[in-house]
């Protein structure tokens, strides 16, 4: 067993200050067990703990990290721009940099607002559609996560599908009314539940690759499918690529089946590590937030100077030719390098990915809603997990998260997944 004394003192510590001893759920290992480890740097794809055992990295800082950690470019850009004043509260030209830099990946994005994370952006997407259609339901799919706010934490993936609370309490019933929810894949239900609510649906929100329960992508004809029926009863097709943008392609899932949506959500890899989401779409819709228009929404912190030079920094990497070629490979190894190690064990594992996103299901048929993925062996996954761990991979400790790969990965790091894989589904299976 690795040594991780260090970090066992310090989640003691830890306890006694947040609840469950962390700052975002998933980071408890509530699902696996064990203690969360610690971590003192990261550098490329590698992570070193506080007693400096070393982890080749796979969760990227849940998606953010495209680049690896600690990009020269990207870390020279944050310090130069902390030296020239890390907050104005009025405007700089590195956000109009920035949202120019997002146009070119999001082309019908007319207008865009900056936040400072994932959950404002959708946040404020979905008041604004329903400020524009002049209707209170949203319609999202079980399993997809989408931040924390009131109206989205029902049926909801990642930490809330992992700990059991995809419906949190403290979210008012009269609220979670408002909120419809279909399975993920399924099209014929969404048509169903837009039938029996003629007229009432603001908006319609996906995860066009769903990434908060494991990785499972669309089914040919389901994107195109919401945004024709979208269409047709006049809802707003809301795009969470919160996760995606950027990620399985410059343009995001869009680019990649393409699809539009009237507003896109974006976070994660477009603040380069710091705290940055957006949200934005045709000018008709956004042109009612305020102060063009009455739909108020607003933040202290919002386009940040320091967190819009790492976003630059990061896009101008990721606009670099081959950047995603270049990804898409090493994902295609990856998958190449596992086919003959699942193969011992068959109906037993399930492997999916999308460009650089991928899950390991530990149940048989593929993934595509939720409702499959929850029946996966966890105590199966947990083991695994462990064994991973212990021989320096770092996963999500979770089943129902998605594993990322970066730029920084190299082919021998591959490798050494796939031997620390083989040996540890050894065990799991004896
Ligand atoms: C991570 C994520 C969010 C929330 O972003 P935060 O920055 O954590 O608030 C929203 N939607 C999707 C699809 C995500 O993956």
């Amino acid at each position: 067993m690795t040594n991780r004394s260090q970090s066992e003192l310090l989640f003691e510590q830890a306890r006694r200050l947040f609840p469950g001893g962390v700052n975002s759920p998933v980071r408890a290992f509530q699902a696996v067990g064990g203690t969360p480890v610690f971590f003192r740097s990261g550098r490329g794809a590698r992570l070193t703990d506080l007693d400096g055992n070393e982890y080749l990295d796979f969760v990227g800082s849940w998606g953010p990290l495209i680049l690896g950690h600690a990009r020269p470019e990207v870390t020279a850009a944050i310090i130069e721009a902390a030296g020239r004043g890390t907050s104005f509260g009025a405007p700089s030209p590195l956000e109009t940099d920035l949202a120019e830099r997002v146009r070119e990946a999001f082309p019908h994005l007319e207008r865009m607002r900056f936040v400072s994370s994932g959950t404002e952006a959708v946040m404020g997407a979905i008041r604004l559609a329903r400020a524009y259609t002049g209707r209170d339901l949203i319609l999202k799919f079980s399993g997809c996560y989408h931040g924390h706010a009131d109206s989205l934490l029902v049926k909801a993936g990642s930490g809330a599908a992992t700990l059991g609370t995809p419906s949190s309490p403290g979210v008012p019933k009269a609220l979670a009314e408002l909120t419809l929810t279909a399975a993920y894949n399924d099209l014929a239900e969404v048509e169903d539940l837009a039938a029996a609510h003629p007229g009432r649906i603001a908006c319609l929100i996906v995860e066009p690759v769903a990434g908060n329960m494991g990785c499972v992508p669309p089914q040919p004809g389901f994107l195109s499918g919401l945004r024709e029926l979208c269409d047709r009863q006049g809802i707003v097709l809301i795009l969470d690529e919160v996760m995606t943008g950027f990620r399985v392609a410059f343009g995001g899932a869009q680019e990649l089946f393409g699809v539009r949506g009237d507003l896109v959500c974006l976070g994660k890899i477009i603040g380069g590590g710091m705290p940055v989401g957006a949200f934005g779409g045709r000018k008709e819709i956004m042109s009612i937030l305020a102060p063009e228009g009455s739909v108020y929404q607003a933040g202290t912190l919002s386009g940040n100077p320091v967190a819009m030079a790492a976003g630059i920094a990061t896009l101008k990497l990721l606009q670099e030719r081959n950047f995603y070629p270049r990804l898409e490979q090493k994902g295609r190894r990856l998958e190449q390098g596992l086919r003959p190690i699942l193969a011992h064990y068959p109906e037993r594992l399930c492997f999916q990915r999308v460009g650089s996103m991928f899950c390991l299901y530990f149940r048989s048929a593929p993934v595509r809603s939720f409702e499959e993925a929850a029946r996966s062996d966890t105590a199966a996954f947990s083991r695994f997990f462990h064994l991973m761990l212990d021989q320096g991979c770092y996963l999500p400790p979770a089943q129902f998260e998605s594993c990322f790969l970066s730029a920084a990965h190299t082919m021998e790091d591959l490798d050494a997944f796939l031997d620390a894989a083989g040996h540890s589904l050894k065990i799991v299976f004896g």
